[in-house]
């Protein structure tokens, strides 16, 4: 096992059982999660769940094998209307999530407006067809929500365990791989991995250097463990970006907006980055 400590405080670890048919990643985040928190005033449920999407988005896209990006957009028609976490294959992190009023303490499912919730995880790659997958958001955690989703799109088991406390969040993915030949050689080593990975808390999780948590958890099996990937919040809006989709508006509604308003602000709402447009950008803009 590497003995690498990651430089970075948010990062991405990914490791193999040797003798088994099975992957695994860690994922820790602090900057990351202080960012995204500290550009909306969040009541303390949705800081909870922006930190776990922040890291499924992170573990999920630590299983993709291509340039690109990966989002996790949970929509529904109750108090919460959009909880969304996004991760490009470079690490680099954002999040939103738009509510009305005080949000009840329930479970997601039920903040998202029970029977019209859903879950989507969109892949967009650099080069190739942008894919979405859509299931009903019928766990009662993310967690369990997401691995709802892989159990109906995929044939190979995968697990997440998504904590958050003291300002991080953090989580655990297993995901079985096909194995060559078909036979396993260890019948029970998923369920056997799973449950082990169940006995850590979250504190271990939030807390513990990744080579001691998988000391603690899989000591009596082979883990091998890779260098950790470093993950950072960056928004990928742009001027040109908010340019282009002015433009999309036509000649006769930007000359609108500009006539009665004098100019047009748009604020990011991932990063607040405000950008104001006036009526000498309209050559551009048509
Ligand atoms: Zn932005």
């Amino acid at each position: 096992m590497s003995t690498d400590t990651p430089a970075s405080s948010d990062f991405r670890s990914k490791f193999l059982f040797e003798d088994l048919a099975i992957r695994g990643e860690i994922v820790r985040l602090e900057a990351t999660v202080a960012e995204v928190l500290g550009k909306h005033d969040y009541p303390t449920q949705l800081q909870a769940l922006l930190g776990e999407a922040l890291v499924a988005a992170a573990l999920l896209t630590g299983t993709l094998k291509f340039e690109g990006l990966l989002i996790l957009q949970a929509k529904g028609e109750g108090p919460l209307n959009l909880l969304m976490a996004e991760c490009s294959n470079g690490g680099q992190l954002r999040a939103i999530a738009r509510w009305d009023g005080t949000l009840p303490d329930e479970p997601l499912a039920n903040l998202l407006g029970g029977g019209m919730s859903h879950l989507a995880i969109t892949i967009d790659p650099a080069n190739g067809q942008r894919y979405q997958g859509i299931v009903p958001l019928d766990g009662l955690s993310l967690a369990e929500c997401i691995e709802h989703y892989f159990a109906q799109s995929e044939q190979l088991g995968t697990r997440l365990w998504l904590v958050t406390g003291g300002g991080r969040a953090a989580g655990i993915l297993l995901q079985e791989l096909p194995e060559a030949g078909g036979a396993r050689r260890d019948a029970d080593a998923w369920n056997r991995v799973c449950r082990l990975t169940d006995t850590l808390t979250a504190q271990e999780l939030l807390g513990l250097p990744t080579e001691t948590v998988l000391n603690r958890l899989y000591h009596q099996e082979d883990v091998r463990l890779f260098d950790a990937e470093p993950l950072a919040f960056a928004c990928s809006c742009s001027d040109a970006r908010t340019r282009n989709a002015l433009r999309s508006l036509g000649a006769t509604e930007l000359r609108s907006i500009l006539d009665e308003q004098g100019q047009i602000d748009i604020t990011c709402e991932f990063c607040n980055q405000r950008r104001t447009y006036t009526p000498a950008d309209l050559p551009d803009l048509l």
